[in-house]
């Protein structure tokens, strides 16, 4: 058994800063390991108050979530949090790994339902399995007493729920089942986080949420990202990157800029921390202007 590590729930208990939380995604095989180890290692300086590991996203291979905890942890970085979603499971498999993950010193879960397997339009709970991750939590929360638990959250409605209303309710439950934070899905424009706390907010949620950010970096990017969630995209961001040229170093400055000024608000106005969906990319975090925001927030 590893010694474990601290919870994430103490760390917004406790540290005085904003926290920052980095997220990783396994490569597909294992000579993906060498590209994000030298990743990882340019993102030292930035000194994440945490970092999470994605499970099974975009049909990555769900083995390989240990192997980067372990990666990330024998490069210095922690506390760790491990994602683990529904899909393709028994809740016995679940137990099981819930299990492996306390074997490895792990005591952060993101505890999430998953998108339905590429190729399928409908999420279908597995035989035997759990439907929604409030379920999942329900059963972590039972396995592994002592583990902080964190769940997603939707500013912009998670595309399958039928009213944001619904939707909000749906992450209540999660919360009453034994969840301690939220993490939000990327958003670029602020008031619709500030709108969604106020919403969690009446509807009695009193739980950390985490907003997640990601920098744009390119418009293709930016696409693919609208895609898979529902977030706006402003106006003003997608003209000063088509000015910058849509793609390259310019676009990828006004990323970043945008990204900090959001930071910048997000973090005056309150929020806890900040998680960066940084899709294992060294180059963007090492900007200059990123660095100076997270020393400021810092000091
Ligand atoms: C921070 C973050 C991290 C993520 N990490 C991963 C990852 O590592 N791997 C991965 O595959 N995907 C990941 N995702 C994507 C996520 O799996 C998908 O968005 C998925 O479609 C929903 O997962 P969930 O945990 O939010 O599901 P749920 O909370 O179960 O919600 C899914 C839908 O069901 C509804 N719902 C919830 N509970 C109930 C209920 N009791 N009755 C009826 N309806 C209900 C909700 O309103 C929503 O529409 C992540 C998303 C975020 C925001």
């Amino acid at each position: 058994m590893k010694a474990p590590d601290a919870t994430v729930c103490d760390l917004l208990a406790q540290t005085r800063h904003p926290l920052l939380s980095l997220e990783f995604f396994p490569p597909r095989d294992h000579l993906g390991f060498g590209v994000l180890g030298s990743s990882i290692e340019r993102m030292r300086s930035i000194r994440p108050d945490f970092v999470t590991v994605t499970y099974g996203a975009g049909g990555t291979t769900r083995e390989l979530t240990l192997d980067v905890c372990r990666l990330l942890r024998r490069m210095g970085f922690g506390p760790i949090m491990a994602h683990l979603t529904c899909v393709g499971h028994t809740r016995a498999e679940l137990e099981t790994l819930a299990a492996c993950y306390t074997a490895e010193g792990l005591r952060n879960v993101m505890a999430l339902r998953g998108d339905p397997p590429q190729g399928a339009t409908r999420f279908q709970p597995t035989p035997a399995g759990l439907a929604h991750a409030g379920e999942l939590v329900a059963l972590l929360r039972e396995c592994l007493p002592d583990t902080c638990l964190g769940v997603a959250g939707y500013p912009e409605g998670h595309p399958e729920a039928p009213s944001p209303a619904a939707d909000i309710a749906h992450l209540k439950r999660k919360l009453d089942a034994g969840a301690q934070f939220v993490t939000t899905q990327v958003f670029y424009d602020n008031q619709v986080y500030f709108d969604f706390v106020a919403r969690c907010r009446a509807a009695g949620i009193t739980q950390p949420i985490l907003p997640g950010l990601l920098p744009p970096f390119s418009l293709p990017q930016v696409e693919r990202m609208l895609q898979l969630t529902r977030a706006s995209f402003p106006a003003a961001l997608r003209e000063a990157m088509t000015a910058a040229g849509g793609t390259g170093p310019w676009a990828e400055a006004v990323g970043v800029h945008w990204t900090v000024q959001q930071i910048d608000e997000l973090l005056a106005r309150g929020a806890p921390g900040i998680h960066l969906y940084i899709l294992n990319r060294a180059r963007t975090l090492q900007a200059p202007e990123l660095e100076d925001c997270w020393e400021r927030w810092r000091a």
